[in-house]
């Protein structure tokens, strides 16, 4: 018998992503957004549980409801290097 799953309400999937090499460790990404940003020993932050991409990029999936907090450390970063995409490929900021 086919097993029944519950949807949720949404299953949209963000890429969050940190142009790294351009960071100047301001820290207000982890003052805004604790959950997702942490401050590294070298002066930069990091993403939490973040993916070491190429160029010194990282990146993580995040849920729809994580966006909000997100968007706005990414306006909050002076150098505007925190990027966030759907997955499927739109870039939103
Ligand atoms: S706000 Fe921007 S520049 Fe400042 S630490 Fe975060 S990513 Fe780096």
């Amino acid at each position: 018998m086919d097993q029944i799953t519950v949807e949720p309400e949404s299953k949209k999937k963000f890429l969050l992503q940190h142009d790294r090499p351009n960071c100047i460790g301001c820290a207000a990404c982890a003052a805004v957004n604790g959950k997702h940003w942490e401050m590294n020993e070298d002066g930069k932050s990091d993403i939490i549980g973040g993916k070491n991409k190429e160029g010194g990029w990282q990146e993580l999936e995040i849920e729809e409801a994580d966006v909000e907090k997100n968007l706005e450390a990414a306006e909050t970063c002076p150098v505007n290097v925190i990027h966030l995409a759907e997955k499927e490929g739109k870039k939103v900021i």
